[in-house]
């Protein structure tokens, strides 16, 4: 990437996929400028959508299965989980 400021060219300083984007950051060695470039969708994120797909299909295919071997009355009642607070702060109480 060529500086805007200088037209020197730029180092690529970082990549961030977090956003499921890639976000290449650059710097300029001259004069410090810092910019960045949307680099399209990250590959995980594309993998990912694959995955998705592929898993709501699954899931839709066992859900069908599960109706008809066992009624929903005979599930356990699922517990609802605790959240990531309690879980830290019950961490906490356990190292005193
Ligand atoms: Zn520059």
């Amino acid at each position: 990437m060529i500086c805007a400021k200088c037209g020197a060219l730029m180092d690529q300083t970082d990549k961030n996929t977090f956003t499921g984007r890639v976000i290449r950051e650059y710097e300029c060695r001259k004069c410090g400028n810092t910019d960045w470039e949307d680099d399209g969708i990250a590959l995980w994120q594309a993998l990912e959508d694959l995955q998705e797909k592929h898993e709501a299909k699954v899931a839709a295919q066992t859900a069908t299965n599960e109706e008809a071997s066992q009624p929903e009355a005979l599930q356990p009642a699922q517990k609802p989980p605790a959240s990531l607070w309690q879980r830290f702060t019950g961490l906490f109480r356990k190292r005193k």
